[in-house]
């Protein structure tokens, strides 16, 4: 079975951060991935665009500290 089926299942087709179910995809968890859904996770576009690499289930904040938004 494919990674990407795989993880719809485990997920119910919904993104594993956020639960949206639109614009999702596939993100492989480095630096050990074997190409198992174990190293994978399921999100969606806003999701993805807020996760950082090196990978970790951090939650951004919704609003930057002030001390950042300088620039
Ligand atoms: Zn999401």
């Amino acid at each position: 079975m494919k990674i990407e089926q795989e993880l719809l299942i485990r997920s119910d087709s919904k993104c594993e951060l956020c639960g949206a179910a639109e614009g999702l995809a596939v993100y492989e968890v480095p630096p050990e991935s074997n190409g198992s859904s174990d190293e994978c996770i399921l999100v969606c576009a806003s999701c993805s665009e807020q996760v950082v690499f090196p990978w970790s289930l951090v939650y951004i904040p919704p609003s930057k500290p002030s001390c950042l938004q300088a620039s």
